[in-house]
């Protein structure tokens, strides 16, 4: 019984693993019994809580070169991976008729090509595992208009379809892949918007629940599908989003 309910000596890859969502994954991971590798182009500073079962290293993971390395390090260190969390993201937030080619790259790159290079590369040391999981961390914006700019949009769309992908060419590899949605949750990354006190009441507004979200809900739902005891779930996005995209009027 209890082994369906933990990470126990699992070993996972979770790209921008020192901050946020990521930073939450990561220490839910750990508290479950998970090794954990974080990954970031930045060395987290003193406030980074390290803790034993917690490893890091330096790669920007919207370069192929970087993602290569990488996958290097964790076959050298582990030989194989049950599982890939896919969370890095950035936006650069305008209207559509005002990218710049070099700002459409970016996004792209940072979001969605990392997600399936890393996914791909991933791949044989997850089938090692015969109980592998992928886990995409897309967003609400990925499912509806949600004012974030379209390129933000498109690669979260783009990450929900490649998780259903996945999952149907893995499954016979015991590869479970579901995606993660979350509406606006308390980050660096959110907090450049919501410091905006009437764009946070607007949010608010819209929000069943009535406030926005804390990293550790989303990490909870993340840990979850990861467990054996979700192992007949693939292939699904879950949202964590306080009701916000069922809230029709
Ligand atoms: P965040 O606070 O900005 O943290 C991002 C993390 O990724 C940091 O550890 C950052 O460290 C790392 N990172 C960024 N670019 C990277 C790159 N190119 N290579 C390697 N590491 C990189 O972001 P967050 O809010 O936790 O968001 C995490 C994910 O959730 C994103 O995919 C985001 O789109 C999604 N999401 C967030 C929200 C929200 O409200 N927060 C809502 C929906 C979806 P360095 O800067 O040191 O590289």
């Amino acid at each position: 019984m209890n082994n369906r309910w933990n990470l126990k000596n699992k070993k996972a890859l979770i790209t921008g693993g020192t901050k946020g969502i990521g930073l939450a994954i990561a220490k839910e991971f750990s508290d479950l019994g998970a090794k954990v590798m974080v990954v970031s182009r930045n060395q987290p500073d003193d406030s980074f809580n390290w803790d034993k079962n917690i490893h890091f290293i330096k790669a920007d993971v919207s370069k192929t070169e970087d993602i290569s390395k990488l996958i290097d390090e964790v076959k050298k260190l582990w030989g194989s991976l049950d599982i890939l969390v896919n969370n890095v993201g950035t936006n650069i937030r305008k209207k559509t008729e005002e990218y710049s080619f070099q700002e459409y790259d970016q996004i792209i790159n940072t979001n969605l090509r990392s997600a399936f290079e890393l996914s791909r590369q991933c791949y044989p040391l997850l089938k090692k595992s015969e109980q592998g999981n992928v886990i995409n961390i897309s967003s609400v914006a990925g499912q509806t208009h949600v004012r974030t700019g379209s390129i933000y949009g498109m690669t979260k769309a783009a990450m929900i379809q490649l998780t259903k992908n996945l999952a149907g060419e893995w499954a016979e590899y015991g590869i479970r892949v579901n995606a993660v949605a979350p509406w606006y949750i308390k980050t660096p990354l959110a907090e450049t918007v919501l410091k905006d006190q009437n764009y946070y009441n607007e949010v608010i507004s819209r929000t069943p629940m009535k406030k926005v979200g804390e990293p550790k809900d989303v990490a909870a739902v993340v840990a979850f599908l990861c467990m054996p005891a979700a192992a007949y779930i693939t292939g699904q996005c879950i949202s964590v989003d306080g009701g916000f995209t069922v809230y029709g009027f």
